[in-house]
């Protein structure tokens, strides 16, 4: 907003306008220390969703002036990532890509008296600053140091004359400011540390407070968009651009998004891989973007709902089912329907033929033509969700239990439980069953998923693995003390990851996959062993997707077929319906 910021040289205003012929320029800037999150979703929509909407550009540029945390790995995943929810920067960029030019302009700050070589450690600017008890605050003895004095030091400092920690530049701001961002930042700090582009040519590297403000002035950034924790970081920001007389892009803050039952800060993430609770940063009960495309959930489903969020200033917590209720609504669309069991159990149905064999046809997605059907068998023994039967009977219970019926998805006729065999431990070993295809016939209330066994049809298509998702703490802020007293760590739910080993489909989920590996982007995914984009409905049970640890080639996909090194294991991205209980 024009008067808002003013610059303090109408002549930058011109030379800026010149620069960007009026356009609206944003940027992304995640520093590369770790994958993005659904955070980070929130302000990709914003920063390339703004730039957008005006007709302009929107930079991704790697804040990368930690070379202690950062790595060429994240680099590569944040661009991929990027991509992957729909948006292409217009340019990539790093903050170091500018290191001369924020150098010299620190060398040009100390030069006009505005910054300084400090000696003091850590503990005694953290007094100077007021200290814990937010005292007096005060400046050190190398404030008022001559300028030739600081210009010969932060030379030394640049040629690795000192040990770490034995000098800062500091930025000479107002110690009697309220806001502690006027405190004297620092500017600069040495660091011994291999840079994962610049090796190691520098061991001084400029802090965020002095590079972002900069960096969004070289790339003439119009709106510098950023989240609430920077509010008062705006006034170092304006100070440092004008203490330079660089133009100076106008900051604008929004509200942080955070999502309950999970955490986002990287530092955390690593906790929890530390304490063994996480094996991998792309695990699917996280909400870091990996983690979401690994689990299945498609990049629109992400956009949506941060868009429906909106930009606004406050930070709320958001329910962690408004994200589910968006990749319900995107996959209802896209995903074909399949029959499993999680936990097959054994069906026999007595009256039928041993060699009974009959083809029904099922449509991959009821009332929509366009998804095609297929045809699964029906034999005389049968698998069904274990969930579908009880042995103890109640009158609100509408399944499969002794001498009740329940129908069976896509057939004409129901079948009632007549009898139970057990194995010698007394579990169920096999439910046996009529199928009621003859005389008056009981009208069942609801329709179960079924597989037959059928070996000759391929029928069932054994699952390595099913993974089913629950929420990785316990409650739906973690940091709550009240709720989870031990600290957040003590509210990771130990059963959050629930794996079945023994599940069954029907056959119908091979024509999906070898339909998927025929295109040209399944072609390209399976070469990668990358199965997220085939995504089906198992009826009743939620949507699944393949994992990354699925091992399937393309002749065994094509071929419909498990090879030996076969190994199909199944995540569940989200339920049918809202879980009732919460
Ligand atoms: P974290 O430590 O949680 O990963 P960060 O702020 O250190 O977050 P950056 O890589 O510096 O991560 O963030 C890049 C950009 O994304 C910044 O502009 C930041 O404000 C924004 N951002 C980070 N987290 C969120 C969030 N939860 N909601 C909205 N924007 C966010
Ligand atoms: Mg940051
Ligand atoms: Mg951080």
């Amino acid at each position: 907003k024009a008067g808002e910021n003013p610059q303090i040289k109408p002549e930058l205003t011109e030379e800026h306008l010149r620069a960007t012929k009026g356009m609206v320029i944003t940027r992304f800037p995640p520093e590369p220390n770790g994958y993005l999150h659904i955070g980070h979703a929130k302000a990709i929509n914003v920063n390339f969703g703004y730039a957008k909407i005006h007709g302009g550009k929107c930079n991704l540029r790697y804040d990368d002036t930690n070379p202690e945390a950062e790595e060429q790995e994240y680099v590569d995943s944040i661009l991929d990532t990027v991509r992957w929810l729909g948006f292409e920067p217009d340019n990539v960029l790093y903050s170091s890509d500018y290191f001369q030019q924020l150098y010299d302009l620190a060398v040009d700050l100390t030069r006009r008296g505005l910054a300084y070589v400090c000696h003091c450690t850590g503990e005694q600017i953290h007094e100077q600053r007021g200290g814990e008890n937010k005292g007096e605050r005060f400046s050190c003895e190398h404030r008022d140091r001559p300028i030739a004095e600081s210009l010969e030091e932060f030379q030394k400092m640049k040629e690795g004359r000192y040990a770490a920690n034995e000098a800062v530049l500091r930025m000479k701001m107002d110690m009697q400011d309220g806001n502690p961002q006027m405190w004297d930042l620092i500017a600069y700090r040495i660091l011994y540390a291999s840079h994962h582009r610049t090796g190691t040519e520098w061991c001084i590297y400029p802090t965020y407070d002095f590079t972002h403000c900069l960096c969004d002035s070289f790339e003439n950034i119009t709106h510098s968009l950023c989240t609430r924790e920077f509010t008062q970081s705006r006034q170092s920001y304006y100070w440092l651009c004008d203490a330079l007389e660089v133009y100076k892009p106008v900051q604008w803050e929004y509200g942080r998004l955070s999502v309950t039952n999970t955490l986002l800060s990287k530092r955390k993430l690593l906790k929890l891989r530390e304490a063994g609770f996480i094996k991998a940063l792309d695990d699917p009960r996280l909400y870091t973007i990996p983690a979401l495309r690994r689990r299945g959930v498609p990049p629109q489903a992400i956009n949506a709902f941060v868009r429906e969020l909106g930009v606004s200033t406050s930070s709320p917590i958001i329910s962690v089912e408004r994200l589910e209720n968006h990749i319900r609504d995107c996959l209802n669309e896209i995903s074909p329907r399949v029959m499993a069991a999680l936990d097959p159990v054994r069906v026999v149905l007595t009256n039928l033929p041993e060699d009974h064999l009959e083809m029904v046809e099922l449509p991959y997605k009821p009332r929509d033509e366009s998804f095609g059907s297929h045809k699964v068998p029906f034999t005389r023994v049968l698998y069904i969700d274990s969930s579908d039967f009880r042995e103890v009977d109640s009158p609100d219970y509408y399944r499969l239990a002794p001498n009740k019926s329940v129908g069976l998805q896509g057939l004409a006729h129901p079948i009632t439980c007549t009898d139970i065999r057990r194995n010698a431990d007394g579990s169920v070993a096999e439910i046996v069953c009529r199928y009621e295809n003859e005389g008056k016939q009981p009208k069942p209330k609801t329709f179960i998923q079924w597989i037959a066994d059928c070996p000759k049809l391929g029928s069932p298509l054994r699952l390595d693995e099913v993974r089913i998702y629950n929420p990785l703490f316990k409650h739906a802020n973690p940091y709550d003390e009240s709720v989870a007293p031990g600290g957040w760590l003590s509210d990771v739910d130990p059963d959050s990851l629930q794996v079945y080993k023994n599940a069954v489909v029907e056959v119908g989920l091979w024509d999906l996959i070898a339909k998927f590996a025929a295109t040209e982007a399944g072609k390209k995914d399976v070469a990668k062993g990358c199965f997220e984009n085939i995504r089906f409905q198992f009826m009743r049970m939620g949507y699944f997707t393949l994992d990354k640890d699925t091992v399937l080639t393309a002749a065994a996909a094509s071929a419909a077929t498990k090879g030996d090194d076969t190994k199909l294991v199944a995540n569940r991205i989200v339920t049918l319906k809202e879980d009732p209980k919460k």
